[in-house]
């Protein structure tokens, strides 16, 4: 497809979409993998490379932006966990995605009450966005001021960056943001949704390809419950991040706690979306501008983890587990004394983390170990 087509005449393509379409007409269609990873992460023009996408003002809000309860809790997650473990020290705290570092703040400043932990700790933030690492540096530089911590944190690109060691690793709506492929049912057989032109080349459209052997490698058995026209989305990227955290876990020791929204199963329904302002947004219409996000699929990051030698605990829906971390309590001791309307606030945020018709439903826990560890804190017989 000539380049110059793509530039004319309406429907017009610009910025990052104009590349996308100029690869396409070059190299033929591409996964949808291909696409939201550069969506989202082109070094120029990716969505969490032009700035804060968080917060109310931005285009989605997440459970630590809600309330400082949810990374309290997080932080005596990991405290616990850490004397389950032996009280290693260093012990290696990692977040991944730490978005505008809220979740850590909360957790360093809740975890003052445990210095002993915080004396171990070597603290890791795994983030790609540079806006957002300096978000992320404003947040901590405050909780970092009694110098709580005897390292000042690290920060890094990818998990490989961070040493090696006993791990305690928090990801929360992180795994929803990596790049998924669809494939679809069709007469039978396996097809794979892509991102191709239009048949004027001005506009990205979707179109299906027969994948039957990229099928047969990438799909798991249940994928075979998948009914005509379903389709099931498949994310190497997470599966191969649970895989090597779950290997550095077996190795090394420590645990995970993800968190995110999801069905414990894929449906057979697509789910990948973009939102921009709290909206739905076309998926293909304004690359870079828009966030995409897909239900993540917790038995493939199990079934990646314990093929690397960790173990799997849950999925848990999220508010069983932040009431069995005692969330109630915490709000009730934050209420205390404070004006009605205040008060009420704070009964707001706690039903829009653990309700079933907001958060506490969707959302999931699923935690990681060292085979050896048992279950942790919130993954006990009886939290469902
Ligand atoms: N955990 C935060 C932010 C969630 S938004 C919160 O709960 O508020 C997703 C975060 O993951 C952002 O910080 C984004 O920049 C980061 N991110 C996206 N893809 C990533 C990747 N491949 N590796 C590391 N961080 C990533």
């Amino acid at each position: 497809m000539p380049v110059a087509e793509a530039r004319s005449g309406p429907g017009i393509l610009e910025g990052l979409a104009e590349r996308i379409a100029r690869r396409i007409a070059h190299q033929g269609p591409m996964t949808l993998a291909e696409y939201m990873a550069v969506a989202l992460g082109d070094p120029a023009q990716g969505y969490y490379m032009r700035g804060d996408p968080l917060g109310a003002r931005g285009d989605f809000v997440t459970a630590p932006e809600i309330s400082q309860m949810f990374g309290e809790l997080l932080g005596l997650w990991c405290a616990e966990t850490w004397s389950r473990m032996g009280a290693p020290d260093p012990v290696h705290l990692v977040e991944l995605g730490p978005g505008r570092g809220t979740l850590m703040a909360d957790a360093l400043r809740a975890l003052g009450r445990v210095p002993e932990f915080l004396g171990a700790v070597r603290l890791s933030l795994v983030e790609i966005s540079p806006a957002l690492r300096a978000r992320q540096r404003e947040a901590l530089r405050e909780i970092l001021k009694p110098a709580a911590l005897r390292r000042a944190p690290q920060w890094h690109e990818t998990l490989d960056g961070v040493p090696r060691g006993p791990l305690l690793l928090i990801a929360n709506e992180v795994f929803d943001a990596l790049p998924i492929r669809q494939f679809v049912r069709k007469d039978g057989a396996w097809c794979e949704r892509m991102v191709a032109l239009d048949k004027d080349g001005r506009r990205l459209a979707f179109a299906l390809r027969p994948a039957r052997l990229e099928a047969a490698a990438l799909l798991p058995p249940e994928a075979e419950a998948v009914p005509e026209g379903g389709t099931f989305e498949v994310s190497a990227a997470a599966s191969g991040l649970a895989a090597e955290i779950g290997r550095r876990l077996a190795e090394d020791g420590g645990a995970a706690l993800i968190l995110d929204y999801g069905a414990a199963r894929s449906p057979g329904e697509p789910t990948l979306q973009a939102l921009r302002r709290h909206a739905r947004h076309e998926v293909l219409s304004a690359p870079g501008t828009a966030d995409l996000t897909a239900h993540v699929d917790f038995s493939a990051l199990a079934r990646g983890a314990e093929a690397a030698g960790a173990r799997a605990w849950g999925p848990v829906p999220q508010g069983a587990f932040l009431s069995a971390l005692g969330i109630e309590a915490r709000a009730e001791t934050l209420s205390r004394g404070l004006a009605p309307e205040k008060a009420k606030g704070i009964a707001a945020d706690l039903a829009r983390l653990t309700a079933p018709e907001h958060m506490g439903m969707l959302f999931k826990a699923l935690a990681l170990t060292h085979p050896g560890l048992g279950a942790p804190a919130g993954f006990g017989p009886g939290v469902a």
